[in-house]
């Protein structure tokens, strides 16, 4: 047996083949682990430096498995934490990605609808008389626009103290651009001309509705929100002593009511702090002649509130 072979069965490693060029020596392996060996030569130098590879090598395996299993272990601890650094960006995170465009709009609560008719409504209430016959003669703020012929404005004397409001243009009314003519315009004319009133002479005359409802209709609550702020503004402009609302639709819709106009006749009410008195439609007079004689009454109640009010006529 060599003296080669002697020392590596000593040692233990036999023909073994070793890696010479070993990964460099970690501090924590020591070289002196062959200091009991006696008579060391250069050949067992050279085992020496082989087993001190082999080890070295070995330690450097131990070492790097060390060293990837605390790089695992620290992997393997970062992992949940970056998780749960997701999670939290997660719930940290704004609402996820915004809805389609179609969604929000969707979801979102409609306009409100008093908003917009302030808003109209005090653009209207701004207008002098010019502006106002103008916005009213190209308004298509309700469907009525679709089938009149022309607006109805109003007639009549724009500082009048006596104003009478009825309900809306009827078919002659919508050819005319007149309120109040034909068979019912002149039995009004007659009973202004009994308590000294002319039309355009100091009494001014309007519609609720500027429109007229086709087929003579009785006029839908929308369309009447939406028409109702060109009287009101007519009604500031003039700013007369007195109201006569004639019939029951243009007295329940300016009054805000819906009583009977056989109850509400009779009676000064208000509108505005402007007194209102309220009688039949002429067109009604003209098919029940036996009301006639109410209406009279009512009329005679008008003139009684308007000498009241200090009036002039
Ligand atoms: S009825 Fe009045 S609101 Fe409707 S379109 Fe005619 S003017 Fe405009």
């Amino acid at each position: 047996m060599s003296r080669r072979a002697r020392f590596l069965e000593v040692l233990g490693i036999a023909d073994e083949w070793v890696l010479r060029r070993a990964p460099a020596l970690p501090e924590a392996v020591e070289p002196s682990a062959m200091a009991g060996l006696a008579d060391p030569s250069a050949e067992v130098t050279a085992v020496h430096e082989d087993a001190a590879s082999r080890e070295a090598a070995q330690a450097a395996v131990t070492l790097a498995a060390v060293a990837d299993a605390r790089v695992n272990e620290a992997q393997a601890e970062a992992a949940p934490s970056a998780w749960s650094a997701q999670a939290d960006m997660d719930a940290a995170a704004p609402a996820p990605a915004p809805a389609p465009a179609e969604v929000a709009v969707a979801r979102m609560p409609p306009e409100p609808v008093a908003a917009d008719t302030s808003t109209r409504e005090a653009v209207i209430a701004r207008l002098d008389w010019a502006a106002l016959e103008q916005r009213v003669c190209g308004c298509t703020d309700c469907q009525l626009c679709d089938g009149r012929t022309q607006t109805v404005f109003g007639v009549g004397d724009r500082q009048a103290e006596w104003m009478l409001v009825g309900e809306a243009p009827g078919e002659n009314e919508d050819k005319q651009g007149e309120p109040f003519v034909g068979q019912a315009g002149k039995l009004l004319d007659n009973m202004l001309a009994a308590v000294g009133l002319a039309r355009g002479r100091n009494v001014f005359i309007a519609n609720v509705l500027k429109c007229r409802p086709p087929g003579n209709r009785n006029p839908e609550p929308e369309e009447v929100a939406q028409c109702e702020p060109y009287l009101r503004r007519q009604i500031a402009l003039i700013q007369p002593k007195l109201i006569v609302v004639l019939g029951r639709f243009a007295a329940q819709s300016l009054l805000r009511t819906t009583t009977p106009i056989g109850k509400l006749r009779g009676t000064v009410h208000s509108y505005e702090g402007i007194p209102v008195v309220v009688t039949y439609h002429p067109a009604y007079l003209l098919r029940t002649l036996s009301d006639k004689a109410r209406a009279w009454e009512d009329l005679c109640l008008a003139r009684e509130v308007h000498a009241r009010a200090g009036a002039k006529a």
